[in-house]
């Protein structure tokens, strides 16, 4: 299942390679041309060069961690990329391209004091541990600079996927999903870096210069018991979500009624963002040159920026047809966005 197979590459933030080469070469016979910039976006183009131009952006990166310093020891200091203490304690992480595992290291209960067992580390308290025991040792396997992430199998229960890193290896299937299944003339780009500040997806913005951007990405979702008089995140289910604003960006009205309108037209369900908070691609690429009409369409995911998101396969699905038919349309109406 590709899913499965984009789930399970190492793609932290600064360190896409693996992503990047597994989409080349999914889309390469597909697509009628494909460059890798010199920041590391992937952009694919199809179709003629005609108006508008519509970018879908899709981010490969996923949170994780980078080593910071090798401690005497052999524990290894890390810096975390989009990612909090309260979820990483005991955690199994992997390197990428090297068969080296380790663990989140964590006192035991027998070691902690009263106080201690009541609160969260503090980033600097934590440690990655790979079973060694002295910096000479950790130094043969791994270097400052080495990125490094969770250790997370993917798995299938019916419609519903569990798994790392779908945020946003979900949006990079849709897009892929696109390309091989439909003739949608666009460009296509796999951007590079989201997670640290939608990096990537500023550079491929002024590149591509384009008149409609499609940010396609996922959602925090979940419902607490504490909550219940307040189900403000979009749930598994029932359809992806739509946003009309989140702290990135202001989505276009027009493009967004177009895209409602489209999922009501063909009983595609769909629910709207909430609450606006977050930001996706669409936060940089909205404001390159003379500004860029832009919407944003993302699959709700349980527990995203932790060691295992859940998803639903039915929402991917009608995520993928709402924007091939939404794209369609926009393209027999191309007068109103040049
Ligand atoms: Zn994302």
């Amino acid at each position: 299942m590709m899913l499965k197979r984009l789930s399970e590459l190492y793609g932290v933030s600064g360190d896409e390679e693996e992503v990047r080469n597994f989409i080349k070469l999914q889309i390469k016979d597909d697509v009628d041309d494909m460059i890798e910039d010199a920041y590391g976006n992937l952009i694919a183009r199809k179709g003629k060069k005609k108006l508008p131009k519509i970018m879908l952006a899709a981010h490969m990166d996923e949170v994780g961690f980078m080593i910071t310093a090798v401690e005497k020891n052999g524990l290894l200091r890390f810096r975390s990329i989009g990612i909090l203490p309260q979820v990483v304690l005991a955690k199994r992480v992997a390197f990428r391209n090297k068969d080296i595992k380790g663990v989140i290291g964590a006192k035991p209960v027998h070691q902690l004091k009263p106080e201690e067992q009541k609160s969260i580390p503090e980033p600097d308290q934590l440690f990655i541990d790979i079973g060694v025991s002295s910096k000479e040792e950790a130094e043969k396997l791994v270097q400052v600079g080495d990125y490094c992430t969770f250790d997370t199998r993917f798995r299938r229960q019916g419609n519903t996927i569990f798994g790392k890193a779908f945020d946003n290896r979900v949006g990079c299937y849709v897009l892929i999903q696109l390309i091989k299944n439909y003739d949608l003339p666009c460009y296509y780009t796999f951007t590079v870096q989201e997670e640290l500040g939608l990096m990537g997806a500023r550079i491929a913005g002024y590149r591509i210069d384009p008149q409609i951007a499609l940010a396609v990405d996922t959602t925090a979702s979940g419902k607490w018991p504490t909550e219940k008089d307040l189900p403000q995140y979009p749930e598994l289910n029932k359809g992806p979500a739509i946003s009309i604003a989140d702290r990135s960006v202001i989505c276009d009205k027009e493009l967004t009624g177009l895209i409602i309108k489209t999922a009501q037209e063909n009983s595609i369900p769909y629910q709207f963002k909430r609450p606006m908070i977050g930001g996706t691609d669409a936060g940089e690429i909205h404001l390159v040159k003379r500004g860029v009409k832009s919407a944003v369409l993302c699959t709700p995911a349980r527990y995203i920026h932790s060691p295992l998101s859940i998803a639903s396969l039915k929402d991917i699905e009608a995520l993928i047809k709402l924007l091939n038919l939404s794209i369609k349309k926009i393209l027999t109406r191309g007068e109103l966005w040049n």
